[in-house]
Parts: structure tokens; sequence; C-alpha cells
């Protein structure tokens, strides 16, 4: 916090400290810490003291230990046993020889801690006495000792701490001074190394040597391989030192070192020249520093005490000074507030501070007074107010003369107003209004001005303090003078935003589609009217209307649901709308029908529109995690070719649509005059159709069919022919036809019985085999009609015909137009007994795989494999592999559109089960088909309807 804005107390307390703590607590630190140093610096130069004293007598015993070395290397008897080669030794030598060393050296085992001493030849010998006498040796700490004692550099090598090199010892670890023993060969005079001496000193013999001390503080022995010879704790002996005192030790060069603080260790430490030894002694800071506490003890006292009377001294300061300053101003707080109820100050003895609180109650006398006279004023006022919050309405009043505004509190609630500096204005009224609204309030306002009227009512917006508006019903009141000049205005406003919303929605649910947020038909009849219109009085503008329907929507829909369906619609809307442009409009007419209204376009542009849309409606789709794919069918209408209305329009765009559809999934069609000129003929023509069916202008002609294998008539099938009166017209342009209209149930319908009238004539007059079968052909758009199974059912009962004489032709493509309801009918035809044919096969999906899951008894092979086919060729390959697979599944193959000898010979040498073609014969009236019956199986009875 900045200095300034402390209180005064504050301040006066950070003086108070500033002036008397510090130079105090200062003091007091400065004597903690030279009274610390010097304590430190006496201790630790006593430790070093005492280190000295221990290193003395380890010199000592160390010296001790070496003249019995050197005593023990001069025993002539012990060199001579050691010089002389193994080999050259009898037994009876050797025992000798040990009992004279072992004699010998016995003598030297009364220094205090030896534990043993060791004699090693070169050519393998050892001597041992001390210890115990069951001895095992270590080999690797012989070596080791030999070498050292090979490579040292003092006259004895001392190894520090070091396994026991006698296994069975009970004293594990213990320390070895060694020396390498020569000769000096007497004719050569050259230095020969016999043997080893070792000397095993005991740990706890050393140990002694510092327990004896009760000294604070600890001391250690650590040998040149950083291990501890001595250390307080007897299990740490032997261990490797610790990390930080290895790295205290690598750093303590010299002979003495002092004052390193380590953890709460103070440590010294002096080396032992002749065997590269460490003693080290630490002492606990704790018991260093005990001295010292005193002083810092009195120092934290010194400065509480002083903290408690800086407090102490503030306080009264705050009391006597501060307070009153703080009342006058926080009463000010109150007062501004509208507090009535602040007290006056008491007034003792004569100081700045009396005199503040006698002008404070001055004051607060005459602030009193002023109160009264105006509390009688404001009370009309609140009237007033009251009566305006009664009602709900918002209240606002204009004065012309004074330019001043009043809003009451519910007016301001309901706008969310927020006072401004000043009084409000007439501007201040304006900038409330919605700026959309008001061009139009200033014109009603002038109007109404002018108009000599009292009362008016506008609905508008008005802005909220949030960016959005409240609708309101504002209801205006003028009051003129004399001269009928408007004088004060005054008015309510009412909060109609629900009512307006609710408006707002009725009007657009009236032209939306709920679904997908488009337009509906309504609406885009309208809209296109009113384009047409436009173009009347501007013909050069060209509009276009697309017509759009979704490739297999009702498949979606009957599968995976409506909920699925309605995923799809959605996102295909807002796909269009992607597309278009601001001025475009998209409307759904229902189902999966989209209309597109591209106002004020070229032909070509549109056409980018249209392509781009039929793109976008193929890309993938995701419905509730399933993938999903379709197509779009697109028809387009020009405003261009002359309407009268929007329903003409939409029915020719519908119409290209379907051509679009007709001619394959996911593409676009424009609805042109040739289209327009085709639409007329088939409508003719529909008429005609139908007026052929009652006159009976149509007759059935019947193809036969052959079986290869034993070349007789299997069956026929029928085709349906229309001898128009004045030209024959194919079946293959009238079905189509029929089949866009309605007319192909009732066709349908005659065909079959008529057929089944011929079959039973030919049924009953002929010993036919059992299994002859007429064909008829189906149109998939006869099982949109889902009584057609039954009611065919129905008939062959009633010309007593039995199922098997009959099979159903369907092409590929009818299959799968719809799938679903499709397979149903023909599982129930085929279950009664019904051949199923399927047509025209290789011309739609062309595989085979999916012909194990429908109904299929046979495959009639497409004319255009069989026309194709040359000797060897890719086709007659093709169709050899067909019929291959069909007999794997057990399918027949009928070959269609047979024509030559060469075709025949071919499909019967490949198995192929029938042939059908002008080679074996046209389509040819019934008569005809009787005739070729004649030739081939007995006559019965020759009866029926073509007889
Ligand atoms: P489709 O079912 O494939 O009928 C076979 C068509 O091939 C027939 O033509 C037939 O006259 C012709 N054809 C047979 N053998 C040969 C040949 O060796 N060479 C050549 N070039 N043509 C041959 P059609 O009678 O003009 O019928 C055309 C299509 O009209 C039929 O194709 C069928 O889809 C439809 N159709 C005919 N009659 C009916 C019917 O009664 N009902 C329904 N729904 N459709 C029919
Ligand atoms: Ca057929
Ligand atoms: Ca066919």
């Amino acid at each position: 916090m900045p200095i300034g804005r402390l209180t005064i107390t504050g301040k006066f307390a950070i003086f108070m400290v500033l002036i008397g703590v510090v130079p105090l607590l200062t003091a007091g630190i400065v004597a903690y810490q030279s009274a610390k140093q010097a304590l430190v610096e006496g201790a630790l130069k006593e430790q070093l003291h005492i280190l000295s004293g221990y290193q003395d007598n380890l010199v000592l015993i160390q010296e001790q230990i070496e003249s019995l070395i050197a005593n023990i290397s001069g025993v002539e008897a012990i060199t001579n046993a050691l010089r002389k080669p193994r080999r050259e030794v009898t037994n009876y030598e050797q025992l000798a020889t040990e009992v004279q060393v072992g004699y010998i050296l016995n003598g030297y085992l009364n220094i205090k801690g030896l534990v043993s001493i060791h004699v090693f030849g070169e050519e393998g010998a050892h001597y041992q006495v001390g210890d115990t006498l069951d001895s095992r040796l270590r080999p690797v700490i012989r070596d080791q000792i030999r070498l050292g004692a090979l490579g040292a550099r003092e006259w004895v090598h001392w190894t520090g701490i070091t396994e026991n090199i006698n296994e069975h010892s009970t004293r594990h670890h213990v320390l070895v001074a060694a020396k390498a023993l020569f000769t000096i060969d007497r004719e050569s005079l050259e230095r020969r190394l016999i043997g080893t001496l070792a000397v095993n000193y005991s740990i706890d013999q050393l140990a002694q040597l510092f327990e004896k001390d009760q000294r604070p503080g600890r001391v250690f022995l650590i040998d040149q391989n950083g291990r501890y010879i001595y250390h307080p704790r007897r299990e740490w002996i032997g261990r490797k030192v610790d990390e930080h005192l290895a790295a205290y030790l690598q750093g303590a060069g010299g002979h003495e070192g002092l004052g390193a603080e380590m953890g709460d260790l103070y440590l010294t430490h002096r080396h032992i020249e002749r065997s590269g030894w460490i003693l080290v002694s630490g002492i606990p800071a704790e018991a260093l520093l005990s001295g010292v506490r005193v002083i810092r003890n009195a120092t934290i006292g010194i400065f509480t005490l002083a903290l408690i009377f800086v407090v102490l001294v503030a306080l009264y300061f705050s009391r006597s000074v501060v307070s009153p300053i703080r009342y006058v101003t926080q009463s000010f707080k109150r007062l501004k507030a509208g507090a009535s109820d602040v007290a006056r100050l008491r007034v003792t003895g004569q100081d700045e501070i009396s005199h503040l609180a006698q002008w404070f109650n001055q004051f607060l006398d005459e602030l009193q007074r002023r109160r009264a006279s105006e509390s009688a004023l404001r009370l009309s006022e609140e009237r007033y107010e009251l009566a305006a919050k009664a009602t709900n309405e918002g209240i606002w009043d204009f004065n012309r003369e004074q330019h001043s505004f009043y809003f009451s509190p519910r007016f301001r609630e309901i706008i969310g107003y927020r006072p401004q500096k000043g009084p409000p204005s007439l501007g201040t009224f304006y900038r409330m209004i919605y700026p959309e609204d008001r061009p139009l309030m200033k014109r009603r306002f002038r109007e109404f001005l002018r108009s000599g009227r009292n009362f008016i009512n506008i609905e508008h917006r008005m802005n909220r303090p949030d960016g959005s508006f409240v609708y309101v019903s504002n209801n205006c009141q003028a009051i003129r003078d004399d001269s009928g000049r408007v004088v004060r205005m005054a008015g309510s406003i009412q909060d109609i935003t629900l009512q307006k919303e609710i408006e707002n929605r009725l009007r657009h649910d009236a032209s939306h589609d709920p679904l997908t947020g488009l337009y509906n038909r309504n609406w885009m009849i309208k809209r296109i009217n009113r384009e047409l219109e436009e173009t009347r009085q501007v013909p050069e503008r060209l509009f276009a209307v697309l017509f759009l329907d979704l490739d297999d929507f009702k498949q979606l829909n009957d599968t995976l649901g409506h909920s699925y369906g309605d995923l799809l619609l959605i996102e295909v809307a807002r796909r269009i709308e992607a597309q278009v442009r601001p001025g475009d409009a998209i409307a759904r007419l229902g189902g999966d029908e989209f209309i597109m209204l591209l106002p004020d376009i070229k032909s070509g542009d549109a056409l980018h529109v249209v392509r781009r849309l039929v793109e976008c409606i193929a890309e993938p789709y995701t419905l509730y995690h399933h993938e999903y794919a379709t197509h779009g069918s697109i028809g387009v209408a020009f405003s261009s070719t002359g309407y009268a209305n929007a329903e003409e329009l939409l029915r020719d765009a519908d119409t290209a649509m379907y051509r679009a559809k007709t001619l394959g999934k996911g593409r676009y069609e424009i609805f042109d005059n040739e289209m327009r000129q085709r639409l007329l003929r088939s409508t003719t023509m529909e008429r005609g159709l139908s007026k052929a069916l009652d006159a009976e202008e149509l007759e059935m002609h019947y193809q036969p069919i052959r079986s290869l294998s034993s070349g007789h008539t299997v069956g026929f099938e029928a085709l349906v022919r229309w001898n128009d009166s004045q030209h024959m017209t194919s079946p293959a342009v009238f079905i189509p036809l029929a089949e866009e209209s309605n007319l192909i149930h009732p066709l349908g319908h005659w065909i079959f019985r008529q057929v089944l009238a011929q079959l039973k004539a030919w049924d009953d007059a002929f010993d036919l085999p059992q299994d002859f079968k007429v064909a008829v052909n189906v149109s998939p758009r006869q099982f949109a009609d889902r009584a057609l199974v039954e009611w065919m059912l129905l008939q062959l009962g009633e010309y007593a015909l039995p199922a098997s004489r009959l099979a159903i032709e369907l092409t590929e493509t009818a299959i799968f137009q719809d799938r679903i309801a499709v397979l149903s009918a023909l599982t129930r035809l085929r279950d009664s007994g019904i051949s199923i044919h399927l047509d025209d096969f290789g011309t739609g999906y062309s595989s085979l795989s999916y012909l194990g899951s429908f109904p299929i008894s046979a495959i009639k092979i497409d004319r255009s494999f069989i026309s194709a086919m040359r000797p060897g060729g890719r086709h007659e390959r093709m169709v050899g592999s067909l019929i291959t697979m069909a007999r794997e599944l057990d399918i027949l193959v009928i070959a269609e559109g047979v024509e030559q000898a060469r075709q025949f010979e071919y499909l019967r040498r490949k198995g192929c089960d029938f042939a059908q073609g002008f080679h074996i014969g046209r389509p040819e009236p019934a008569v005809r088909a009787t005739g070729l019956l004649l030739g081939e199986f007995d006559a019965d009875r020759l009866i029926g309807p073509e007889m």
C-alpha cells in the first residue's frame, strides 16, 4: 500500500517504528553477530587442539607397530626361511622351520591391540601368530596387502580399515601395517622380494583411544579410502563416509583446517601424514551457539516491548486526534446518503480538534432546518410519483416551454434507463428510440402536432442498454394553449414486446417450414408470382426456379426412421443455403422437395449454381453417427419460357426434375421447349392409351422360349402390342408413359387377365409338360399397389391354374427402387409357386452377389450381351462365366435376343438353360403361338379365346 493511502494512525505508527525500533533492532543484530563469530572461532581452535592430542597418540601407536615390524624383518631366521625355494625343503625341515618362526613371532605379540602377525613367503610359505589358530586365508586380501606393501611410499604401508586376512577370526576388520621383505643375493648383489610381513591391529583398541574423552563434539578417524576407522557409533566403523563429508574432505587440503560448516556441524580436521588418514572433529552448532542465544533473546524481548509501546502511543493518538476527524468525514458521507440521525460531537478543551467539533455541530443544526422545509415540498411530488407507480405503464412528461422531461420510475424500468448528466432533454428522449423507428416517430409526431388532435397512439421500439429493444405502445396526450399551440405533452408507454413476439412468430410460422426453417410452399408461390409480375414490367430480367428432389429419400425414412429423414432434410437445407446468393429464396414443399428461386440471373450463372448444388448434396452425410450418401435431382425452369403463374413454372421445373431422375441419379435437366413438346405428346398419348384400353386396340403377343438341352418350347414371354388406328406404338414407348400416369394399373390388370385366359386355354387344350410356363412383364410401379400380389393369386385361383404355369419378369432396377416392398411381394409370389425372372440382366447393377438374397428363379441375360458376342471375345467369355456362376447359385439362365445360329450353338455348348429370340421365334399373336404348340405337343381339345 503506498504511504499516501495510509491513515494518520498508520503513518504515525510507521514513524515511531522508524525512529525507535529500527536502531534498537540493528544494535541487537550486530551484537549477536559479533558474539557469535567470536564464540565459533574460539571453539574451533579448541577442537583443533584436541585433534592434535589425538594425532599424537595415534602416531605413537603407529610408531610402536612400525618398530615391531623393523625388528621382525631383521630376524635372520625368518628371512632364511623365506629365501629357500620350497621344493628344496623336506617335510621335516618345513615343520622345523614353522616351529622356529612361530616361536620367534610369538615373542613380539605382547603389544596391546595387536591382533595377529603374518609372514607370507613369495614361494607360498605362511607363518602366523596371534588371533585364532584355526586360520583360513583370504587370498584376495593377501594379494592386496602384498601389492600395497610393494607400492608403499613410506617405509611401512598402512592399509586403512581392511577385512581380516583370516576368514575365521572374530575380528572382522583390522588395521594392517605391512612391509615387503627383500634379500640381497650374495653373489649378484641383486635385491630380491622374498615375502611380506603384515601386522593386524585391532580397531577396537583404537576406538578406546577416542572414547576415553568426554568433551563435546564428535571425532571421526577416516582412512585413505574414505572409510571410518573410528566413528562414535560403532556400527558405522568400516562404512564409507557420507557424500557431504566426502565432499568436505575432498576440499580439505593442508595439514589442518577449521570452521567449515556441514549441516548443523562445525568441522575441523587434521591429516596424519604417514598413513594418509584424516582426523575430523565436528561440534553441533547447537552446542556452540548456546552462549549467544541469551543475546538474541534479549534483543527480541526489547524489540517486542518497543513495538507494544509504539502501538499504545499510536492508539492514544488515534483516540484523541484521529477519531473526531474520522467521525466528521463519515458523518458527511452519511449525510450525503440521506441520513438524518447524525449525532453531535462532544466538545472538550480548546484545541484545534475542539474547534472542529464546534463547527461541525453548527453545520448539523443548519442542515436540519433546511431539510425540514424541503421535505414538505417533496411530499407533493411523491404523490404524483405514487400515482404513476400504481399503473403498470411508464409515464413521461414533456414541458415544451422549459424543454425538460420527466420519466416515471416504471418508465425507466421498462427501457432500463440509466440517468445521464444533467436533466433529460428532447434529444435524450429521441435517442431512446430504436434507430430504425426514429424516422417514423419523427414523421408521426410532426403530423400530430400539426393536426390539432390531442391524442395519438404509436407502436415503436425503444433501446435497452444491453443493445436489445423493447416494443412499446405509446399513448401521447397533447395540451394546447388558446392558440392551439402544444405547450406540454405527456404520455404513457406499455411494454408489448411479448405480444409483438407472438405476432411475429405467427406471421413467421405462416410462411415457413417448421422443420428446416425455410420458406413454405405458400410463401414461395406468392414470391414467384411477384417475380413474374416484375418480369412483365422489365422483360429482360430473367429468373430461374429450381426444383430439387432427393433420391431414395423414402427408402431412408423406411429403413432408418423418420428422425434420420428429418436430420437429412435439415442438413440439405443448410447446404442449399450455403450455396445460394443473399437475394435468392429457398422453400421446402414438403417431403424431400425443395424449391429455389434465383432472381435476376443469367442462365449460365444459374446452371453454375445448379451444378454446385448437385455436388454439395452428393457430399456424404453423418446422421447420428451413420454415414449416409445420397443425391439430389434438379429440374430447372427459366422465366424466359413465358409463364402466366407460379404453378405453371413449378410444374415445368418438376417435369424437368422427373426427367433428370429417370436419366440417373444426381443429375439436373433444364425444362425446354422440346420437353414441353414431349410432355404434350405424352399427354396426348396417355389419353390415347386410355382410350385404347377401352377400345381394345391392345393385343398380347407371345414369343417362344426354347430349352437348349431338349430343343422343346418350354413357354412364352407375353408382350403387349398397341395397334393404334394410324400406326403401331412400341411398348418401349408407351409402357414408360403408362408408368408415369396411373394407367399402368388398369393396363397391368388387363394384360395379366389376358395372359391367364390364354394360358388356361392352352393348358386345357394341350398336354403341356410340367414346367411349361408363360412369363408376364410387370412394371415396378405396379407394386405401388400393395394389393397387387393378392389380386394376382386370386386371379390364378379364378382361372384354376397352377401357380407353376406363371412367371413374372422384373428388371433389376425395379427391384432396387423400392427394395423392401418389392422384396416382400416377390417372396410372397415365389412362395406360392410363381417363378421370378430377372429381366435385362447385366444392364443394371450387374452383380451376381446380391442374387442370393432375392427369391429369383431365373435371370434373363440382356440382348445387348448376346448380340455383342464374338467368337473368343470379351462378351462371349462374360456370358460363359455368367452361366457358370448362375448355375452355382441354382438359378436358371435364359438368353434373350438370340438372333443367330452361332449364338444359339455357343449358348447350348456352354450349358445355358433356355434361349429366346428371333432365331427361335418372333413375338406373334396367340393364334400363331397356338400353331407352334400344335406342332410340338399332343392336343386334347382345341378351344380357347384366340381359336
Ligand atoms: P423386354 O421385357 O426385355 O422384352 C423383350 C423385348 O425384346 C421385346 O420387345 C421383344 O420383341 C424384343 N426381342 C425379343 N427377341 C428379340 C431378338 O432376337 N432381337 C431383337 N432385336 N429384339 C428381340 P418389345 O415387345 O418391343 O418390348 C419392349 C419392352 O417393353 C419389354 O422389354 C418390356 O420391358 C416392355 N413390355 C412389353 N410388354 C409388356 C407388358 O405386357 N407389360 C409390361 N409391364 N411391360 C412390357
Ligand atoms: Ca421381359
Ligand atoms: Ca428383356
